[in-house]
């Protein structure tokens, strides 16, 4: 009898422990088909999918229902291009002002934002607390997007990535500044190796000039081809992928043929560089957002000192178009904005510029989560709803294949199976 009672209480408690969640979704975005399913229900066990089936299935009593019958329903969003634990801001003091612990409190803000406009994962590349930000977000002491890191950037003395840029000559020696800057073969396989220690989930590197640094040249090639190649053959040893920042072609091009797994940016791609990508499966994560908001901050008197403004106004007119160029020829495209060069939570206006550069918007939501996750390596378990995934499920309020700019109205999100955001 007492045997009985107790196989009874377990068989109880494993009933309650496995609840389920009925999601009846009006439309669904298929992103691998890219296509839309109507009256769908998607059935949710703790963090993961377990079904999706046709028509809206009654629940029993047991479980949890959510109703999405009037919303576009789809995977969460995937931005492989964001810095997480900063955001545009005119007083260039700042760096100078800022502890790690000030610019750790401002990046909580930025990263519920990026969760609540429905990008439940990202790809952070570049940030100085970024890796203590994730690890912050994965305890639940913080409320963001699962965060796939590069910690801080590799960049060459006076690159992209050189804090010291423009400074006075004694200030260019402060170490903290200039930690993550390398030259030759040796600095940057070392440099890898640091990342690895301190916990990136892949690297980052520029192998051209930047624009928001305070150096003259945005475009030209920095990093040999050698030292990339070291980069990128160190990192795979570490099961790391590499993520380059480039405007140029030459740069692009280095990078391409030493073995990177994206291009970010790529504002002067020629047919050479595309031609190149498309034969070792690169991607390119366009950003053309941050191109039309530094452009536009550009226009701002006093925004960004004037060596920075020259470049904004031109890189933000061109990157638009190399994105079409690149879609066009066939590149693969993954969603990525540069979340930070603009404010965070916008991210959704990337979908809007892809589409007014000629690409279907069930593309850009394909490339904003089937490829995105494939770029970061987590494909089997993000960029779909399908049986087996983790549940990581958004919903817009309307039809972005008649009006993308509902990608704007985030109405539902869940994350790992619990609900950030809900309208009901
Ligand atoms: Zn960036």
């Amino acid at each position: 009898m007492r045997y009985l009672l107790l196989s009874f209480l377990m068989a109880f408690s494993v009933v309650a422990f496995a609840q389920k969640t009925y999601i009846y979704c009006g439309q669904l975005v298929d992103t691998k088909n890219t296509t839309m399913l109507k009256e769908m229900t998607i059935v949710v066990e703790k963090n993961k999918i377990i079904d999706v089936q046709k028509g809206y299935t009654v629940a029993t009593a047991a479980d949890k229902t959510i109703d999405l019958k009037a919303y576009t329903v789809m995977p969460g969003l995937i931005d492989c291009h964001v810095h997480i634990d900063h955001e545009t801001n005119p007083n260039r003091m700042l760096a100078f002002q800022q502890n790690k612990a000030d610019i750790a409190f401002g990046s909580i803000q930025y990263s519920k934002t990026t969760l609540m406009a429905g990008f439940t994962t990202v790809r952070d590349l570049g940030g100085s607390v970024s890796i203590a930000v994730r690890n912050a977000i994965n305890k639940g002491q913080i409320v963001g997007p699962r965060v796939y890191t590069a910690g801080k950037i590799i960049s060459s003395t006076g690159g992209h990535g050189d804090a010291t840029n423009g400074l006075r000559e004694d200030l260019m020696n402060i170490s903290e500044l200039n930690s993550d800057v390398v030259n030759g073969v040796d600095e940057c396989i070392k440099a890898v190796r640091q990342r690895y220690k301190e916990g990136a989930d892949l690297i980052k590197i520029c192998s051209t000039g930047g624009v928001l640094s305070l150096e003259k040249d945005g475009s030209g090639a920095q990093f040999s081809e050698e030292e990339i190649r070291a980069i990128v053959t160190t990192a795979k040893d570490y099961g790391m992928r590499v993520a380059c920042h480039a405007h140029g072609a030459e740069g692009i091009k280095r990078a391409v043929r030493a073995g990177v797994t994206s291009i970010e940016h790529g504002t002067y791609i020629d047919d050479e560089a595309i031609a190149l990508m498309k034969q070792m499966g690169t991607y390119h994560v366009p950003t053309i957002i941050a191109g039309k908001s530094v452009a536009d901050s550009a226009k701002k008197p006093g925004y960004f000192p004037e060596i920075i403004a020259t470049k904004a106004t031109t890189v933000g007119g061109l990157i638009q178009g190399a994105f079409a160029k690149s879609y066009k020829a066939g590149v693969k495209i993954a969603f990525g904005t540069d979340a930070g060069v603009y404010a965070h939570g916008k991210n959704w206006m990337e979908f809007e510029y892809m589409t007014q550069a000629g690409m279907p918007i069930l593309e850009c939501i394909k490339a904003a989560t089937v490829n995105a996750s494939d770029l970061i390596g987590v494909s089997d378990d993000l960029g779909t709803i399908e049986k087996g995934k983790l549940a990581d499920i958004v919903a817009v309020d309307g039809d972005p294949t008649k009006d993308v700019k509902v990608m704007g109205k985030m109405v539902f999100v869940m994350k790992d199976g619990v609900v950030y955001k809900s309208t009901k």
